[in-house]
């Protein structure tokens, strides 16, 4: 694929970067003895899944469609872990997962017998604390329905299971506040941990961030596993996927109210959704603080507060430039939508050998049958 054929927009995943992020993923396993099964729900684009498969142990899911393509397309452990359940899911999952964690102790009572002899059971702790820096997204927000909490627990539900799951961190990248966490969860589970073959501590710990203490956390995880002789697991999404990709786009217009607008060829609501929910601005490469041309990156929906972010360039901006909007993987590719009917971005990823690659690419009548296949008669 040459770069003058690639129409904006379009993702570009970029090998070196996901294999140096890998290589961290390794330090940590070699140093700690845990294993990683990466969250699908952060990033599931498998056509690159040949790349990050030999460094990690399996995947986790969120959902039934989640686990069949950690089965399809990842293989190693396959782990499945639902919100919510129903039956058919239980059926139908069962037969493809090496575990299935429940979230809470009715589900584990509804379905265990469909699992037993098939899968490993596990159920999810909310212990009640957390690191999160929204409220959306902490699971020890108040009347969270995200696992068993401490004071409901019924205790000889530990001889039922094999394991447990504590998922509290989102984007933590202090490693004292996770050994924190990790020391309230030893005191106050310890009679359990005993009983237990595996802990999985769920996703959120930021290990690839830079200047990241690895061999801290390694070491804190160790000690842990080797106190309840249990086999530890991580469940890193972003950690994984962080600053590995860009979402680049074109300006197809520039406006100017009070101050300038570059609008370009894609959305926060429908290609970047995150930055959006939570209010975070992106970056875009080609930008320069010290720059004295100041720009609102305006998305093409009809939204009207549908911005990427503000930034200053060192030149003006001009209509048929390209920009790249750095670190578009997490949480992005797996929530595209349709939404007024926009281009959806093709996906590439850059090689280590400079060769691009496509991975993706949709067309007019995706979104049309994304909306229908059947009229009324
Ligand atoms: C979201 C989630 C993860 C992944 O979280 P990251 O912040 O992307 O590492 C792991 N496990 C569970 C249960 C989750 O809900």
């Amino acid at each position: 694929m040459q770069k003058d054929q690639m129409k904006t927009p379009y993702f570009m995943i970029n090998e070196d970067k996901l294999i140096e992020n890998l290589e961290k993923a390794k330090q940590l396993k070699e140093m700690s003895g845990i294993k990683l099964v990466l969250a699908l729900k952060c990033f599931s684009t498998w056509g690159v899944f040949d790349i990050i498969s030999p460094y990690l142990d399996g995947t986790t899911s969120s959902g039934p469609f989640e686990v069949k393509l950690g089965y399809e397309t990842f293989g190693g452990e396959t782990h499945a872990y639902s919100v919510g359940y129903s039956e058919d899911d239980v059926r139908e999952v069962a037969n493809i997962c090496d575990k299935m964690i429940f979230n809470s102790q009715s589900q584990l009572a509804a379905y265990r017998h469909i699992v037993e002899e098939k899968a490993s059971i596990g159920l999810r702790l909310n212990p009640g604390v957390g690191y999160a820096g929204q409220d959306l997204a902490n699971p020890a927000r108040q009347f969270s329905r995200l696992g068993v909490q401490e004071n409901q627990i019924d205790q000889s539900v530990f001889d039922t299971i094999d394991g447990v799951m504590f998922h509290i961190n989102c984007e933590n990248k202090d490693v004292d506040a996770f050994i924190h966490l990790l020391e309230s969860i030893s005191e106050r589970y310890s009679e359990h941990l005993n009983k237990l073959d595996w802990v999985s501590l769920g996703g959120g710990v930021f290990f690839t961030w830079p200047e990241y203490d690895i061999q801290k956390l390694a070491l804190a995880l160790k000690a842990f596993s080797e106190k309840y002789r249990v086999q530890l697991y991580l469940e890193p999404g972003e950690a994984i996927i962080t600053q590995t990709t860009d979402l680049v786009v074109t300006v197809v217009d520039i406006v100017e109210n009070g101050m300038k607008t570059a609008i370009v060829d894609s959305a926060t609501e429908a290609h970047r959704l995150d930055t959006l929910i939570y209010n975070e601005p992106a970056t875009i490469f080609e930008a320069s603080d010290s720059g004295e041309y100041r720009y609102i990156i305006g998305s093409c929906s009809c939204l009207a507060g549908d911005q990427f972010c503000v930034t200053n360039f060192d030149k003006p901006l001009e209509i048929g430039q390209q920009l790249r909007i750095q670190d578009s993987a997490g949480y992005t590719m797996v929530k595209l939508n349709w939404f007024n009917g926009l281009r959806m971005p093709s996906v590439y990823c850059e090689r280590s050998n400079g060769q691009i690659q496509k991975l993706n690419e949709f067309t007019y009548e995706d979104f049309k049958r994304s909306l229908s296949q059947w009229k009324v008669t």
